[in-house]
């Protein structure tokens, strides 16, 4: 790549170039317009042409004195010029060289921003704050210092979002992270770590009197009411606290136990709690979850379960669920639905989503390897990876690191995480659609679907949500809603998965409502990858 010195000095050295050839060409016509002059004067004075004539009128004509003056005075200005100019472009470059530096700076500023914070309120996003997390609890161990961490969420938070509406509620949410802003003050640190949930670091305390003295003020600033439109609106929250060392040191757990803490507040009377031991016994197996997960992601104690999802007429494979496994040795097999929200709640779903994508792609080309053929793979995300505007440059770099053209990879999504921050998750959904992948709808029925606004989402499949799948013989609504949901998503151009299909009856009704894909137990349980790749030869034999 040119350097930008190396390209001023050559601009600088064209722009002299020019400037001197120009120069040049007038030293010469002034040379010739001499010349011709004196010919001509000497005609006129001698009546003929000649050396002698011309030497002669050089000598005693006055005028042609002035005239010989020309191509020297074309000659310095034209030197003058060609160095003013290329000074001038030395500027003009070096000015636009640092604007076009200072503008990528300023891009690469903001989308560190976006990536690490909230749009609505631009607070940190819960990742970020694990991040701010993290550091703080080093800072404080080093330091021999106690912190706090203070989570609070708003009561009924729903109710107010369906009542009064969603942009009501996005307002109240502004309004809160700008009072929350006016009472934890620096060095606190504030953010968004939830629908309605907000977290707070306070540094450096000595004893519990200062952490209550903080939550009376934001009860306080919280509590008073908020004006939206033309109506006051009144909120109510509650707060939960833990300490750092006291409580834990792992700042995972300390997350939890705010959150345990915030929960229980939720049934007292003052709406605050502290953590307290016995608010964690009912989740010890969530707590040693919490403190495992992170070391499991790093030594690779997750495995990859693959559930086949196959063409409802003939049968035969369309491609593969990538479903998440845990063995843990104490506790076990978990399962997704266990600690899928609870990285989700500690900072850690990107990690895990980059995790499975890498490595169901590495497994994708092996079989290639072993079997020749590429199995297409639907991977799901959570919202907080489907915001994440590294998420299409990541999963393009781990495509061209194993080889795998772009359209054998889809993503499936629940339609409540793409509306939980619309703006930026269709932004990284056109991304990763233009490259190339497919996007799928998941556990369609279960949010706010309306497929009026489905066609306005840049999916290309619907799962229709086993909950209603499950029931179609023998519940007249459910067969309604999901004979209806296949016709009209036929109409938007929009391919039908069935999920939860259990037995033969199930996979001959949905057939013949012309559902495309069908996926559950009865074709297949998710299998490890010898097993799928067991089930493949037994299909195709
Ligand atoms: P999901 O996306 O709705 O995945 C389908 C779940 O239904 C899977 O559970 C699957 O084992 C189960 N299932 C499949 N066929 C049947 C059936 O015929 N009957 C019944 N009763 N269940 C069936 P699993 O593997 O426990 O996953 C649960 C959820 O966890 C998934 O729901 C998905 O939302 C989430 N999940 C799984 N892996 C990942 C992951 O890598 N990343 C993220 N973000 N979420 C994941
Ligand atoms: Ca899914
Ligand atoms: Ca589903």
């Amino acid at each position: 790549m040119t350097k930008p010195k190396q390209a001023l000095s050559s601009t600088r050295k064209i722009l002299q170039t020019q400037a001197s050839s120009t120069a040049l060409t007038g030293v010469s016509i002034a040379i010739v317009m001499v010349i011709f002059a004196t010919v001509l004067a000497g005609y006129f004075q001698y009546g003929n042409i000649s050396i002698s004539s011309a030497v002669a009128t050089q000598q005693n004509n006055f005028v042609l004195w002035i005239l010989d003056i020309v191509p020297f005075a074309f000659a310095f200005w034209g030197q003058r010029m060609s160095s003013t100019m290329s000074l001038r472009a030395d500027a003009i470059v070096n000015d636009r060289t640092e604007q076009l530096r200072q503008q990528a700076r300023v891009m690469e500023l903001q989308a560190a921003h976006d990536a690490t914070h909230d749009a609505l309120t631009n607070l940190p996003n819960r990742i970020e704050f694990a991040n701010l997390l993290k550091r703080e609890v080093t800072q404080a161990n080093a330091r021999a210092e106690k912190l706090a961490l203070v989570t609070l969420s708003i009561d009924q938070f729903k109710e107010i979002n369906a009542s009064l509406g969603n942009a009501v509620g996005d307002q109240i949410l502004q309004q809160m992270a700008d009072r929350l802003l006016s009472v934890a003050v620096y060095p606190m640190t504030v953010a968004r770590t939830g629908g309605d949930e907000f977290s707070l670091i306070i540094p450096d305390i000595d004893d519990t009197s200062r952490v209550i003295d903080i939550v009376e003020k934001l009860t306080a600033t919280l509590h008073s009411l908020f004006s939206i439109g033309k109506f006051p609106i009144a909120i109510q929250v509650s707060i939960g606290a833990t300490l750092y060392p006291e409580h834990n040191h792992e700042p995972e757990v300390l997350t939890l136990y705010a959150d345990l803490a915030m929960r229980s507040a939720k049934i007292s009377q003052d709406r605050f709690a502290f953590f307290e031991e016995s608010m964690a016994r009912p989740d010890t197996r969530q707590l040693q979850m919490v403190g495992a997960l992170r070391k499991a992601l790093q030594n690779n104690l997750m495995s990859l379960y693959y559930q086949p999802k196959v063409d409802a007429s003939s049968r035969q494979l369309i491609s593969a669920e990538v479903l998440a496994r845990w063995f843990h040795s104490d506790l076990g097999q978990i399962y997704p639905d266990e600690f899928v929200p609870l990285a989700e709640r500690s900072g850690l779903i990107n990690e895990l989503t980059y995790w499975v994508i890498n490595e169901s792609l590495r497994q994708c080309a092996q079989w290639r390897g072993e079997h020749g053929l590429i199995i297409s793979l639907a991977v799901n995300l959570s919202v907080q990876t489907l915001i994440d505007p590294e998420l299409p440059n990541r999963v393009s770099a781990c495509l061209a690191k194993h080889d795998i053209p772009a359209y054998h990879l889809s993503f499936e999504i629940t339609e409540t995480s793409i509306m939980s921050d619309a703006a930026r998750s269709l932004q990284v959904l056109q991304a990763l659609i233009d490259l190339g992948l497919e996007i799928s709808i998941d556990d369609f029925g279960t949010g706010y679907s309306s497929l009026s606004y489905l066609k306005q989402l840049p999916a290309s499949e619907i799962k229709i949500d086993r909950s209603f799948v499950d029931n179609i013989l023998n519940d007249p609504g459910d067969a309604t809603i999901v004979r209806s949901t296949i016709q009209l998503a036929h109409n938007f151009g929009l391919k039908v998965v069935a999920e939860g299909v259990e037995n033969e009856q199930v996979a001959q009704q949905l057939t013949q409502w012309d559902c495309d894909i069908l996926q559950g137990y009865y074709l297949s349980k998710p299998l490890d990858p010898e097993e799928f790749m067991d089930w493949l030869q037994r299909q195709s034999a």
